[in-house]
Parts: C-alpha cells; sequence; structure tokens
C-alpha cells in the first residue's frame, strides 16, 4: 500500500473542457478518501487519472513518493472497481477474479510443458498460488459458494462483491472506487456500504472512491474531498465538513435534509433581522461578529435545530414527511420555506405554529463573496 499525492492536477479534454483545476490532495497510506459531488464536478475525471486512464494535463501525481504522471495505467498496480461491474460474461466468478492474474503469468509454451518437467511443476505452482488467492478474496467476501457461476447468474450485490474481489486478489497498491453501488437498490447499498468499511478495517488499504451521494461519502469516508466545477472546495473529516463547512456550497451540499439558507441583514447588537423578525446572535461565541455589521449576510441553520411548537416564529406547516421515528416539517414564514427535522409528533399539515431557529452551531455566509463562511457559533459543548 501507498500514500498518493496529487499536486495542482489539471485535466482539460480535447474539446476544450476543463474538468480538473488545480487539484492538490495527499492522500494517506491506508486512508479511506472520497471524492464527492454534483455530477460533472470532475470526480471521475480525478480517479481516472490516478488510475492512468486518462492522461494529466498539469501538475503531478506521486504514488508513494515516485512521479507517475506518464506511467501507463497496467504498471500502477491500483484496481479500480467500476459502477458497471466490467465482469467477462463468458467466464465463471473464479476466472473473472483470476484475470488479471493470469494475464501477468509468463504465456505459456506446450512444447516446453511437454518436454520439461520443471516447467511443469512452475506453472503448477504458479496456477495454485492464483487459486488460493482467489479462494482468501471469496473468502473475505463471502462468495466461495458462487465461484463456479457466470455472472448472468449473480445478482446486482453479487456481481458487485466479485468486482471487488478481482480488484482484492490483485493486492494493488490502492483501491479506486467510480460509483460502485450506483446499481443497487437502496437498502443493498447500505449493506454494501458496511462491508465496504469492514473491508477496509481489515484491510487498512489506501481507498479512493467517487460517488455523487452525500450520505454515500459521509458513511464510507475517513476524509472527505468535497468539488465542484473542477475544484476541490473543503477537504475534512465527515465531522469538519459538516460542522464547520468552508463555504454555502459545501453546507448546501452535505446534510440531509438541505441546510436552510435565510438571507437578512447584522445589526448592532449582534441582531439578525430578516422578512420574518430578529433573531439575537449568540455574539459571545461568534469571532468578530461587528465587522459584519449592516451586511447583508445569509444564516445557515441545519433543520435539526429549528424546534416547532413554541419561540419567537411563526409560520405556517404545510407539508410533514413522517418517517415514524421523526418528521420533517416544511414551515412558510416570511415569504421563504424553512425545513425542520423534528421529533415524531401528531402535526397536521396546513395549520400554524410557532417555531424558534437554535443558533448554537448555526453559520453565517458572505452571499456576494462565492459564499464563504464567515463564521460558525461554536456549540454550547465546545465552549
Ligand atoms: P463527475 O465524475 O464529477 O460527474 P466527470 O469527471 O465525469 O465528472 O466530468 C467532468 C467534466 O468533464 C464534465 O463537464 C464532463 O462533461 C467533462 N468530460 C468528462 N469526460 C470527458 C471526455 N472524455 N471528453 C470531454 N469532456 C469530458
Amino acid at each position: 500500500m501507498a500514500p498518493v499525492t496529487l499536486q495542482g492536477v489539471s485535466k482539460v479534454y480535447a474539446n476544450g473542457v476543463k474538468a480538473v483545476d488545480g487539484v492538490s490532495l495527499s492522500i494517506a497510506d491506508g486512508e479511506f478518501v472520497v471524492l464527492v459531488g454534483p455530477s460533472g464536478c470532475g470526480k471521475s475525471t480525478t480517479l481516472r487519472m490516478i488510475a492512468g486512464l486518462e492522461e494529466i494535463s498539469g501538475g503531478s501525481l506521486m504514488v508513494g513518493g515516485v512521479r507517475m504522471n506518464d506511467v501507463p495505467a497496467r504498471r500502477r498496480n491500483m484496481a479500480m472497481v467500476f459502477q458497471n461491474y466490467a465482469l467477462y460474461p463468458h467466464l465463471d466468478v473464479r476466472r473473472n477474479m483470476a484475470f488479471g492474474l493470469e494475464r501477468r503469468r509468463t504465456h505459456g509454451s506446450l512444447l516446453k510443458a511437454v518436454f520439461d518437467p520443471t516447467y511443469r511443476a512452475q506453472r503448477a505452482a504458479e496456477r495454485k498460488a492464483i487459486d488460493a488467492r482467489v479462494s482468501a478474496a471469496a473468502a473475505t467476501l463471502g462468495i466461495e459458494s458462487l465461484l463456479q457461476r457466470k455472472p448472468r447468474e449473480l445478482s446486482g450485490g453479487q456481481r458487485q462483491r466479485v468486482a471487488v474481489g478481482r480488484a482484492l486478489v490483485r493486492d494493488p497498491v490502492a483501491f479506486l472506487f467510480d460509483e460502485p453501488l450506483s446499481n443497487l437498490d437502496a437498502k443493498l447499498r447500505g449493506e454494501m456500504r458496511t462491508e465496504l468499511r469492514l473491508l477496509h478495517q481489515r484491510l487498512r488499504a489506501t481507498m479512493v472512491y467517487v460517488t455523487h451521494d452525500q450520505e454515500e461519502a459521509m458513511s464510507l469516508a475517513d476524509r472527505l474531498v468535497v468539488m465542484k466545477d473542477g475544484v476541490v472546495q473543503q477537504v475534512g473529516t465527515p465531522s469538519e465538513v459538516y460542522g464547520r463547512p468552508a463555504n454555502r456550497f459545501v453546507a448546501g451540499f452535505v446534510g440531509t435534509p438541505t441546510m436552510n439558507f435565510i438571507e437578512g441583514t447584522v445589526e448592532a447588537g449582534g441582531v439578525f433581522r430578516w422578512t420574518a423578525g430578529t433573531l439575537r446572535l449568540p455574539t459571545g461565541r461568534w469571532a468578530a461578529l461587528s465587522g459584519f455589521q449592516g451586511k447583508r449576510m445569509e444564516l445557515g441553520v441545519r433543520p435539526d435545530q429549528i424546534r416547532v411548537g413554541s419561540g419567537p416564529c411563526r409560520g405556517r406547516i404545510i407539508a410533514v414527511e413522517n418517517y415514524g421515528d421523526r418528521m420533517d416539517l416544511v414551515i412558510e414564514s416570511g415569504g421563504r420555506r424553512i425545513t425542520s427535522r423534528s421529533p415524531a409528533a401528531p402535526v397536521r399539515e396546513g395549520t400554524d405554529s410557532a417555531f424558534e431557529l437554535l443558533l448554537d452551531g448555526a453559520h453565517l455566509f458572505d452571499p456576494t463573496a462565492a459564499g464563504i463562511a464567515l463564521a460558525a457559533a461554536a456549540p454550547n459543548r465546545a465552549t
């Protein structure tokens, strides 16, 4: 296994599209890093450049301290797992898994096999070693009973497991995953996430994973790399990215339901005025709040920080999504919609209600400066 480092890596496609723009990133040996962002943000291109499937237009890629820009894919010893599994339909599971290793063996010679017993023994030993590796990988993934089947005789989840198995037998310097769970249904996706985490714990391998699904990214990553328009917006652990988003884009991209953004003005004494009234910002915990006075700002409040039932704000509950253990309520107030994630309670759509915004852990964004996060109120427990 090896650390992977990108220094100012860019990609301009032949049609002039700048898909990746100066990405710098250090992935530690044994780390599970997830590249996440909306469709078209350049995450697959970044992964494919690491794999060697796409030429690097600028910057450098280092693996284990060695520059890899011009090393062909087959010599990088990285294993890639694709969304569409990329299994050979005419080969059974065992042969699909062994395929990469078989190819690395020297070509056999029938003549030598007949006349040279040493050569015969060596070939047999090689085959036995490959068989052992395939069996070990199959045991790790719980697919020993499927080894004789063809891909068409497998479910989607089983096929994906075989694709992971094929990567596993190669003992690569890093595993690269390109949206590997996107073709699976929601329940199976959840199960496979857990399996991938467990696999990572067991192997302690360097893994780079691409997904557009922020929940999947949060559930898998040691660290997330949030991308937009070919540019890295933030790198951090799930807690860092969720708790201290670098800008409005990251704040809105991470978290379900989406963070509420409320436009208003910061006034003297830490008062935030918006269309539905005023809010007192927790001044003691906001660094340099006075500097924002008189400016238009966006206040970002997570849905679980909006409490319905009492408080200084009033609004109409226009939609209720009831999940049994909790509810997402859409409240219309002051001409805008606010989402609250609340404990399940008897609430009816179309009723008026008081509500409160809990501002510990809220964020202020500057809408004129690319939504840079200006301040985050430290949660109570941290003070
Ligand atoms: P993501 O994986 O985040 O969805 P991609 O890395 O696939 O994004 O694509 C990033 C950008 O590069 C997009 O604008 C996409 O249209 C463009 N792109 C991807 N592949 C090619 C290609 N082979 N030729 C030209 N443009 C491409």
